[in-house]
């Protein structure tokens, strides 16, 4: 019964198959060995990459979900790979101009937010 206890205790550095990203509009695809060997970035070596990819790129890669903040009023708006940031850019875009924004979460529930 013990054994079944060992399969999680792998240390979590102990990386035996590098993880790959692709990106369908680069028509390319990284292995992650920069973002866990230079970087050090661990096991967010994914959430580094898209980000930094979304940065130089101004899109994120394949398999990435962002939550999207998209002023109603405005052309402004952002990516997020996570909610709370999204949520504080649709928050401080609103209390500074007033506009409603719309908040659009990886799992496509769309919320507003203003002032
Ligand atoms: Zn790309
Ligand atoms: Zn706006």
């Amino acid at each position: 019964m013990a054994d079944s206890f060992d399969s999680d205790t792998r240390p979590p550095d102990d990386v035996d198959d590098t993880p790959t990203v692709s990106c369908s509009r680069c028509g390319d695809e990284w292995d992650l060995d920069y973002e866990l060997d230079t970087l050090r970035v661990g096991n967010q070596a994914v959430e580094r990459f898209a980000l930094d990819h979304k940065r130089h790129t101004g899109h994120f890669p394949d398999d990435v979900t962002p939550w999207v903040a998209a002023c109603e009023q405005c052309p402004d708006g952002d990516e997020f790979l996570r909610e709370r940031p999204a949520q504080r850019w649709a928050e401080i875009h609103a209390r500074h101009t007033g506009h409603a924004v719309s908040l659009k979460g990886s799992d496509d529930e769309t919320a507003t937010v203003d002032r």
